[in-house]
């Protein structure tokens, strides 16, 4: 009998899965192909067997596009476009050909070696969203290394239902087959949070670990029994009685609080002495307006808008902006959505073929965000074009990221009124009304937010910035995780400093960043006058539950005592405490 074995990795989407393996693929590495010479004459031959097996996956890939489309929406089929425009970059045309024919090596070798490099070129970067496209270019590599050598891989279609995938790597399109499947989870080898088989998974909500290396060359077969804790990234491999029958439990008490909070959706979120707290959701794509809509959420505070324009070798028109922005607005109607304009560096351009795009060492203190708007200001009106054109479908505000001076606040009303002259002439509609809001997500915002609050309806707090920029500690950097504290007096200061500065000039404040989501902060949120919440909407019951337990009056005494408490010793056990009571 075999015994447990636990593994350390990345939880992508947070649950626990218990269940069979189905091992789609046994440890083997295809990248590391020892050198093999080959002869003169065998070059051609080895460059046609090249060109077809390049071939066959672009008709692969595009033969899985429609599936997504339909699963997924357009955004993720757009992925394919961009697997298919790796195999079409130079390094799998070009080079690798050149390599066969001027080293005379076969083209398995050829390509190994590539891939590697380029593999490690990326996985070396301090760059979150490189680390997260070296597994794309493992999905398009393995798939091509598989039609060169003519190797069938397992099929997918053949796991069972309740069984746990484990593989090497899987692409965002087998996650819907395996959604499809009724399979509980996944494990594979490669990827981040950030990969796009992650962020799949978080969508369709399926329990999964990404980033453990070597987990296919452990001794696993189908069948054998495995866990997935996925709320603290482990695998559990032959669990023993003993852990069954505490993952069992706490399986069975995860459900009952579903269902627990699931009898809160028809309650309203106010404090047990009345105070209403708004509370709304994040999202990052369409589709999860459907989620938004079952949790009953009473409005969107953050919609992201990069999806648009990331992953793709062309911009966006302003009719596929504006169809994306209507369906939301016109799904969520009469409740508020909230458009935020995109907030991307210029990494992530790199691929739109925009002019000047330049690579930066440190992007998120780069040109991202409203200072890349106003580079790329056609690009940045034909978004407030689509927006306030969506303005009229439903109810619709908009919201520009990372201002950190008055004249950006003033510059963006400057074009917001110049665009709707523009929309006003050519006789087209939209809400002249709409309000417009800015987030506060650096220090300097924060510390002004006196002054910005005049010139703008509504303020967001994006702490996921406003914490690494207030800290100096890099928001992706697991290094520093550890000093990034979202309850560091000097984030509380902030905060208070941007609602009294706000309700000053009677402007509301909402708080989007993910400090929001954690149950255990929402005390002192409240406490601190925040008149609205945005989560992402698998957080949005957990959190009422706590509004509609706390008084005003007890959030504001205990944002009272952490202040006055001098001693952050103090006010680690003052949260303790609160902590516990939840
Ligand atoms: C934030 O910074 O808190 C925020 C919500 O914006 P993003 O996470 O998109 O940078
Ligand atoms: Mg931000």
């Amino acid at each position: 009998m075999k015994k447990e074995k636990v593994l350390n990795g990345i939880a992508a989407c947070e649950g626990i899965a218990i269940g069979k393996v189905f091992l789609l693929e046994q440890g083997e590495n295809l990248f590391f192909i020892p050198i093999k010479k080959i002869s003169k004459e065998d070059i051609k031959k080895e460059i046609t067997r090249y060109k077809e097996a390049l071939e066959l996956t672009k008709k692969q890939l595009i033969a899985t596009k429609e599936r997504i489309l339909k699963a997924l929406g357009k955004q993720h089929a757009d992925l394919i476009e961009a697997y298919v425009s790796i195999l079409e970059d130079k390094l799998f045309t070009r080079d690798v050909i050149r390599m066969v024919e001027e080293q005379e090596v076969s083209i398995e070798y050829a390509l190994s070696n590539a891939l590697n490099r380029i593999i490690q070129m990326f996985e070396m970067s301090d760059d979150e969203y490189f680390k997260g496209r070296s597994t794309d270019i493992h999905d398009v590599g393995r798939k091509l290394f598989r039609n060169i050598i003519g190797k069938e891989r397992k099929s997918l279609e053949k796991a069972k239902p309740g069984s746990i995938i484990i593989a090497h790597t899987l692409n965002p399109h087998d996650v819907i087959i395996l959604k499809e499947k009724n399979c509980r989870g996944f494990v594979i080898e490669v990827g981040t949070k950030t990969s796009h088989v992650s962020i799949v998974s978080q969508g369709l909500g399926i329990p999964s670990i990404v980033g453990l290396r070597g987990i296919t060359s452990e001794d696993i077969e189908d069948d054998d029994e495995v866990i997935i804790d996925a709320f603290k990234g482990m695998v559990i491999l032959n669990p023993s009685a003993e852990t069954k029958k505490k993952y069992n439990e706490m399986h069975r008490r995860l459900l009952e609080e579903k269902k627990m909070l699931t009898s809160l959706i028809t309650f309203s979120s106010e404090t047990i002495d009345h105070k209403k707290i708004g509370l709304v959701c994040n999202i990052d794509t369409p589709k999860e307006v459907e989620s938004v809509l079952a949790v009953a959420a009473e409005g969107i505070g953050l919609y992201r808008t990069e999806y648009q324009y990331i992953d793709r070798t062309s911009l966006p028109s302003e009719d596929e902006l504006f169809n994306d922005y209507k369906y939301v607005a016109e799904r969520m109607y009469p409740y508020p959505v909230t458009i935020r304009t995109f907030d991307i560096g210029s990494d992530k351009l790199s691929k739109l073929g925009l002019e000047g795009v330049i690579p930066e060492n440190v992007p998120a203190l780069g040109l991202r965000g409203i200072r890349l708007a106003f580079k790329y200001r056609d690009v940045f009106k034909a978004q407030i074009r689509a927006i306030l054109r969506a303005s009229y479908r439903g109810n619709v505000k908009i919201m520009f990221p990372l201002v950190s001076c008055i004249k950006e606040v003033e510059e963006i009303n400057k074009i917001v009124n110049e665009v709707k002259s523009e929309l006003t002439k050519e006789d087209i509609y939209f809400d002249k009304n709409i309000l417009i809001g800015v987030m506060i997500e650096t220090p300097s915002a924060a510390l002004i937010c006196d002054i910005i609050s005049q010139k703008v309806d509504f303020v967001s707090i994006g702490t996921n910035d406003l914490i690494q920029f207030t800290l100096a500690v890099d928001r992706h950097n697991e290094n520093v995780a550890d000093l990034y504290e979202p309850l560091h007096l000097s984030i509380l200061r902030m905060i208070k400093n941007i609602v009294e500065a706000s309700h000053s000039n009677k402007k509301p404040v909402s708080i989007c960043g993910e400090m929001a989501a954690d149950v255990g902060f929402t005390k002192i949120l409240i406490g601190l006058g925040i008149d609205e919440i945005s989560v992402p909407p698998s957080s949005v019951l957990k959190i009422k539950r706590v509004i509609r337990s706390t008084s005003l009056s007890e959030a504001k005494s205990l944002v009272e005592e952490i202040f006055s408490a001098n001693d952050y010793r103090r006010i680690e056990e003052i949260i303790k405490k609160e902590r516990h009571k939840i």
